[in-house]
């Protein structure tokens, strides 16, 4: 196998290059040192926050302040920082186990997470060797508590649209002023990360002390979940910050909120993939205990479509998470300048990746919704009622789909950023579209075979669903040029094949890698892959045809249609037997099978 280089590991080449499964990243290749962080991490959620819920709920913020302690003992907090800051300096692969974890409650999740990916990342990402040296050893031992101010009542999606000033002073500090909205860790953070306009231009980050006179939070915000997680404004009055409290620089603040997103959108993704897991198990073990009709319900094919199904997409998203975590690790390893305490080679994997990031977030936070719904839906009338955990998480999970960017604004960027990456010549996307064109046009083309071998098929199917993103993204360019970020429909649409194509691609790939390594599951990672091609099929190709239908009428349209029938050409499996067996073994397993 030839070396990677970050030539070769690029964001977005998997549209166009084919995959080995071999060197794709798996749960399945999971090292001694990734275990033992998913079991001190899972050991930190059952034993010292389950148990207190409840205190968390009632606002008891000095408790979350201990448990950060915990987090910070455990070295939870640091996974991506080295050991003179304070970390553990893990890759991240890790990383996501951590957020996969700590899942397990959400409020403290998002506490965790304003903590680990907002405050400490910006800082040892931005910092100079100073702010490194004053924060980042409080921050990682939990002994310090941070937060992240860039939203604001007037801007949220439209973060860059901040009117909190920064007033540059004589003696080179400024007096920073105006009000932050909605922010996570608000009510007890010590540090926050403030993004404010210099002389009300200039786009900058701050590191901001809440001792620092004029800094204060306002009242807790009543949100429909996360009761356990503190949400305030945070109140600047004429604060004055020294000139070394600049975070990066001046008129630069875009790049730390931007590469901030990235991470968090990825571990975000992450975190609702573990909740994902938490429902199912759930689902499981109530659909194998409740009876009617003196009948499991878990034996009614209903209710395992429901469970096999969870199953299956938690299968496509999990893929796809260790797929890019594994891609983002090859990036940073095969970085020339990659040495400790050196943060760029990963802020430009990060942002290499920001694509996978975006899809990560999106498709996590709408698996969780979807499982979530499917466990209350199968626990009945207990599914609607407070002591049931169903509940609480359905209220809870809502914020997944709001914050680190709308899944609107992400659903834009995932299109927007590969066709940028395209224009400057990163990605042959345009060439590959004008080839497929010339493809389409002959009436030679062909619909992928029904092949034997395992999973060849289905490898199949992934190729053509690369094909009709190239006819959708290919048409759209041709359609709209410069103006396409205007059509906000049709990015839409692309976004949501380029998501099912990204996770039918990861699942197939580790569904063949199983079956190769001769795993004793490899046929249930079969079902599992196979279950998520034939769905996404289906909605590709009614996203691709709506998306197409805006563009083009006529013979042009009839044409295209045409060929999209071609190739999406699939011969449909039996995926009732497949969930079926998914979700016995779930039941079975009282849990996620994988
Ligand atoms: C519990 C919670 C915790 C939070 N924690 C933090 C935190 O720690 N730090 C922080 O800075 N912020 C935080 N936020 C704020 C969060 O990031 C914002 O709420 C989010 O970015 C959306 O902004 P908004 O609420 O202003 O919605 P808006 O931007 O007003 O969006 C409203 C609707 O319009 C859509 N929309 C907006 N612009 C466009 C567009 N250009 N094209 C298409 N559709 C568009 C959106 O997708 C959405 O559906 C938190 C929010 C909540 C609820």
């Amino acid at each position: 196998m030839a070396t990677a280089t970050s030539e070769t590991v690029k964001g977005g080449a998997w549209l166009i290059e084919e995959t080995d499964p071999a060197t794709v990243f798996t749960p399945e290749k999971l090292n001694d040192e990734h275990k033992l962080i998913r079991q001190t991490a899972v050991e930190f959620i059952k034993g010292e926050v389950l148990p207190v819920v409840e205190r968390l709920e009632k606002k008891e913020w000095s408790l979350n302040r201990e448990l950060l302690k915990k987090c910070g003992a455990l070295g939870l907090l640091g996974t991506n920082i080295p050991e003179e800051y304070g970390g553990v300096d893990l890759d991240k692969i890790a990383t996501l186990i951590v957020s996969e974890s700590i899942a397990g409650q959400a409020s403290f999740a998002t506490t965790f997470g304003a903590q680990a990916n907002l405050t400490i990342l910006p800082i040892y990402m931005f910092g100079t060797e100073a702010q490194r040296q004053k924060y980042l050893p409080g921050l990682v031992s939990g002994e310090m508590a941070g937060a992240y101010c860039l939203s604001e009542s007037g801007s949220g999606s439209d973060a860059l649209g901040a009117k909190t000033k920064a007033m540059k002073q004589p003696d080179g500090s400024f007096v920073l002023s105006g009000e932050k909205m909605w922010i996570s860790n608000g009510g007890f953070a010590d540090v926050y990360i403030v993004f404010a306009k210099v002389d009300g231009e200039h786009f900058t980050a701050f590191i901001v002390e809440r001792k620092w006179p004029g800094v204060s939070s306002g009242k807790e915000e009543h949100k429909l979940g996360l009761h356990g997680s503190s949400t305030t404004p945070i109140i600047l009055q004429d604060v004055k910050v020294p000139a070394d409290a600049v975070l990066g620089e001046i008129g630069k603040g875009h790049k730390v909120a931007f590469n901030v997103l990235n991470f968090g959108r990825f571990k975000l993704g992450a975190m609702c993939s573990g909740g994902v897991k938490i429902n199912i198990a759930e689902a499981a073990k109530y659909a194998a205990s409740r009876k009617q009709f003196n009948t499991p319900i878990a034996t009614f094919g209903a209710i395992k479509h429901k469970l096999g199904e969870m199953t299956a997409r938690e299968y496509a998203l999990e893929s796809m998470m260790y797929r890019t975590a594994g891609l983002i690790d090859q990036r940073i390893a095969a970085s020339p300048d990659k040495k400790t305490g050196n943060a760029a080679p990963m802020l430009l994997a990060l942002e290499e990746f920001a694509v996978e990031a975006s899809i990560a977030k999106v498709l996590g936070s709408e698996t969780v919704d979807f499982a979530i719904d499917e466990n209350l839906q199968i626990h009945g009338g207990n599914g609607f009622v407070h002591e049931y955990p169903p509940e609480g998480h359905y209220r809870d999970a809502r914020v997944n789909r709001i914050f680190e960017g709308t899944n609107e604004i992400n659903r834009l960027l995932i299109p927007g950023m590969l066709m940028k990456k395209a224009m400057k010549g990163e990605l042959p996307l345009m060439q590959a579209a004008k080839a497929l064109q010339d493809e389409i046009m002959s009436p030679s083309m062909s619909a992928p075979d029904d092949a034997d071998g395992a999973l060849s098929a289905e490898a199949r199917a992934c190729g053509a669903f690369k094909k009709v993103v190239l006819m959708v993204a290919g048409t759209a360019m041709q359609r709209f040029g410069t103006k396409l970020e205007q059509e906000q429909e049709v990015l839409s649409y692309l976004a949501d094949i380029l998501i099912d194509t990204y996770a039918s691609e990861s699942a197939v790939l580790r569904a063949q890698d199983a079956t190769n390594r001769k795993l004793s599951n490899a046929e249930l990672h079969q079902d599992a892959a196979r279950v998520t091609v034939n769905e996404s099929a289906g909605r590709i190709e009614l996203a691709a045809r709506n998306a197409l239908a805006a563009m083009a009428d006529g013979d042009t349209l009839r044409t295209q249609l045409a060929a999209l029938r071609r190739l999406l050409k699939i011969t449909p499996a039996n995926t009732v037997v497949m969930r079926r067996r998914l979700a016995d073994a779930a039941v079975a397993k009282g849990s996620y099978i994988f």
